[in-house]
């Protein structure tokens, strides 16, 4: 059954985790700002054996778009009839906009919203991505397309590195090197400290902290070689590479930024209306405020 365009006007999550997400909160805030009392925007815990088939009925059920996180980046440029160039250079899309006829097309935001979020330029800068998945992508294409004069990238599983690299044209290596930019593009630090341990606001280092270091195959000392440091990942607190390179004297910022600069853009697409940047930040930053990030059971 196709839908009228005048109904279409669900929008959502698709990802695996996804209770952690701040989308639904900065997007619904956005909606009722801009008084679009007809739209909403939910989570979509959907897990990779059922990401192809859900988000194809979401074309016809009623759903204007979708954001897709961790993991499905790259399954969702893959199911997508039509994309930008950009999201095809990258090979992968966080943003899906569904059309009348069931169409579905892709989009990359997480780029421009990595540079938007950065603050600077990246013109000259050397930089040290460590991941290979969706977002690492993003990240690469984002840096490279912007003048950085080198693009590392380190990953838990080698070879989805050396093809990043390959395909995107950086480098891939063994272990993370120092350079002036630093890109936590992993999920580690995605699911906050176990619960009783301290997490990384304290001022030294504690053992989740360490632990976490070790898992993005970085020492404090290397941390603080690296004068910007940005981690996609966000929570209620710092997560432990963020706090390490605050130690150190980096300037480091966590994901949320660019949560909200990667939103704005998938907002703007889906409505045609300019995103309320302000109201996204400040409804994403107050959902953080509550202290409800996930732990680990
Ligand atoms: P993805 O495609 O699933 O990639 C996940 C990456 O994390 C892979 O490189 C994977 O390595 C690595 N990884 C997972 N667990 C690990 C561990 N225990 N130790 C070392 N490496 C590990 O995910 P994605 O879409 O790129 O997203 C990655 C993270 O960035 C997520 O936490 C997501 O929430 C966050 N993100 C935030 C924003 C934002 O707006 N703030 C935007 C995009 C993404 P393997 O290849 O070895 O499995």
């Amino acid at each position: 059954m196709m839908q009228d365009g005048a109904s279409r006007c669900r929008l959502g999550v698709l990802g695996w985790p996804v209770a952690h997400s701040r989308s639904p909160a900065m997007h619904n805030a956005a909606l009722a700002f801009l008084g679009m009392d007809a739209w909403s925007y939910q989570r979509l815990p959907v897990p990779p054996a059922l990401f192809e088939q859900t988000a194809r009925a979401l074309a016809q059920s009623g759903f204007r778009g979708a954001n897709v996180t961790v993991p499905h980046k790259e399954a969702a440029l893959a199911l997508a009839d039509s994309a930008s160039a950009s999201a095809e250079e990258i090979g992968a899309a966080n943003t899906l906009t569904f059309g009348d006829d069931g169409s579905v097309a892709a989009e990359n935001t997480d780029a421009p919203g990595l540079l938007a979020a950065l603050e600077l330029s990246p013109r000259g800068m050397s930089a040290q991505i460590l991941g290979a998945g969706g977002s690492a992508r993003a990240a690469a294409w984002a840096l490279r397309e912007a003048g950085a004069r080198e693009v590392k990238v380190w990953n838990r599983t080698p070879a989805r590195a050396d093809a990043l690299a390959r395909e995107l044209l950086v480098q891939s290596v063994p272990e993370p090197r120092a350079a002036d930019l630093l890109i936590n593009c992993t999920s580690v630090g995605l699911l906050g400290p176990p619960s009783g341990s301290e997490g990384a606001s304290g001022l030294e280092p504690s053992a989740t902290d360490v632990a976490e270091l070790n898992q993005l195959a970085l020492t404090f000392d290397l941390v603080g070689e690296y004068s910007h440091v940005i981690d996609l990942v966000y929570g209620s607190g710092p997560t432990a590479l963020v706090a390490a390179a605050r130690r150190a004297g980096a300037r480091a910022l966590d994901g949320l930024e660019v949560l909200v600069a990667q939103g704005a853009l998938s907002f703007e697409t889906w409505t045609g209306r300019s995103a309320p940047v302000e109201v996204m930040r400040h409804a994403a930053r107050a959902e953080l405020g509550r202290g409800d990030a996930l732990t680990r059971p």
